[in-house]
């Protein structure tokens, strides 16, 4: 365990924080003495990944758990489908380019996705039409308060739209171990994704396979994309805003041009990048943080070294699409440190 730690390279938007800890966690039991050290010095535990989807908005007063828990083993096979258990550690698009390798399909339209297979649940991470819920058989891991192993079933999980139990009633309170995925041994194309399709038939591909769609994906998120190690950034900033079907109806009669898309029973997901172009925000540049030119939702760190710069931006944002469709943008990464 080292002291006062720099975080700015364990963080995507390269963010300058500081912590009173930080331990690298390369086995369960290592994971669990950090634990009961972090209890015994009155720490809560922050579990990172590779950070690329939280804001450090100023020192974080914790014990930082780096996962770096490997392997992959493959349970079961049957001819239909296998399962394979993933340490938390692990690389995601690295999982994917694996799996497909092997010969287990499904995580195709998920390419590129920067990030850990730990973080992977916390937020169901989702593009092109995919989400990682499906996939998920069992969630393993240790609660922080005494070491216990915990073993999720999906139905535990509770995902939502960008969304699980670990962002509510499990908030804080376990560290992800490993994820079991069932994945499918034919292929199962999901391909009606607009700019997915418009990339396959750009590439001349005519019959898509699951390397094709996971090719198509690299090369539109490559094209779209702020690289973080070029221009720091976490990704999405704000969450698609989800309304019941009546309100985004009422606000689509007013405005006939914004996208809107059904999402379950009664319910609309709207553009949080449509709403922010609108109001005009987009490539807007101030302080040292600014609006990506090229992606509405996407706020870049250029160079300003705390996060203060960036939550006021976001905040300015927030103000300017609430007055104008009475609609709260929701922050989709996890900000730690917020000046009180
Ligand atoms: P971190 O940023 O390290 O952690 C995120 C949160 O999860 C933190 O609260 C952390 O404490 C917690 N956490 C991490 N590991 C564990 C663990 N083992 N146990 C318990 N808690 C843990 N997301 C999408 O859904 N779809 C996308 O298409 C997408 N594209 C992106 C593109 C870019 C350029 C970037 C920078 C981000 C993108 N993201 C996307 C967001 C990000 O990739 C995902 O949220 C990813 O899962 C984060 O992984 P991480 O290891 O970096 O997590
Ligand atoms: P895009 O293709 O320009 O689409 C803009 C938005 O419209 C997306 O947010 C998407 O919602 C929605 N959308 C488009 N077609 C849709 C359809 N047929 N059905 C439902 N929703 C549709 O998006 P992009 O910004 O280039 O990103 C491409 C994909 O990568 C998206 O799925 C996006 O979520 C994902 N991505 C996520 C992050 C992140 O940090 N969370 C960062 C970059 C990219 P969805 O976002 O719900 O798909």
């Amino acid at each position: 365990m080292a002291a006062s730690n720099t975080l700015q390279a364990f963080n995507t938007l390269h963010l300058q924080a500081q912590a009173p800890a930080l331990c690298i966690i390369t086995s369960l039991n290592q994971l669990r003495e950090a634990l009961a050290d972090a209890r015994a010095l009155g720490l809560p535990v922050l579990p990172l990944g590779q950070g690329s989807n939280v804001v450090l908005c100023g020192d974080v007063v914790a014990m930082i758990l780096k996962i770096e828990l490997y392997g992959r083993t493959v349970l079961s096979v049957d001819e239909e489908t296998v399962t394979v258990r993933v340490a938390a550690g692990e690389d995601w698009h690295q999982l994917v380019l694996w799996s497909l390798a092997q010969g287990y399909y499904g995580l195709e339209n998920l390419a590129l996705i920067p990030g850990t297979v730990g973080a992977a649940p916390i937020q169901n991470i989702g593009a092109y039409g995919r989400e990682l819920a499906p996939f998920v058989t069992a969630v393993h891991a240790l609660r922080c308060s005494d070491g216990e192993v915990l073993t999720l079933s999906r139905e535990h999980c509770a995902f939502g739209y960008r969304d699980s139990v670990f962002k509510h009633a499990l908030r804080d309170t376990v560290v992800i171990t490993h994820v079991d995925l069932r994945l499918s041994r034919q292929p199962r194309l999901e391909t009606g994704y607009p700019g997915l399709q418009a990339e396959l038939e750009r590439a001349g591909v005519e019959q898509p396979t699951p390397l094709t769609v996971c090719d198509a994906v690299v090369a539109l998120r490559r094209a779209k994309l702020p690289d973080p190690a070029l221009e720091p950034n976490a990704g999405s900033f704000f969450k698609n805003p989800v309304l019941s079907r009546s309100t985004a109806e009422a606000l689509h009669a007013v405005y006939p041009q914004m996208p809107l898309y059904p999402q379950g029973p009664g319910k609309a997901k709207l553009s949080a990048a449509w709403l922010i172009e609108q109001t005009g925000w987009k490539g807007v540049r101030m302080n040292g943080v600014g609006i990506h030119p090229g992606h509405a939702l996407v706020l870049v760190n250029y160079g300003g070294d705390n996060g203060g710069a960036l939550l006021a931006l976001a905040r300015d944002v927030r103000a300017a699409v609430a007055n104008r469709f009475d609609i709260v943008l929701e922050i989709e990464p996890r900000v730690y440190g917020e000046p009180g």
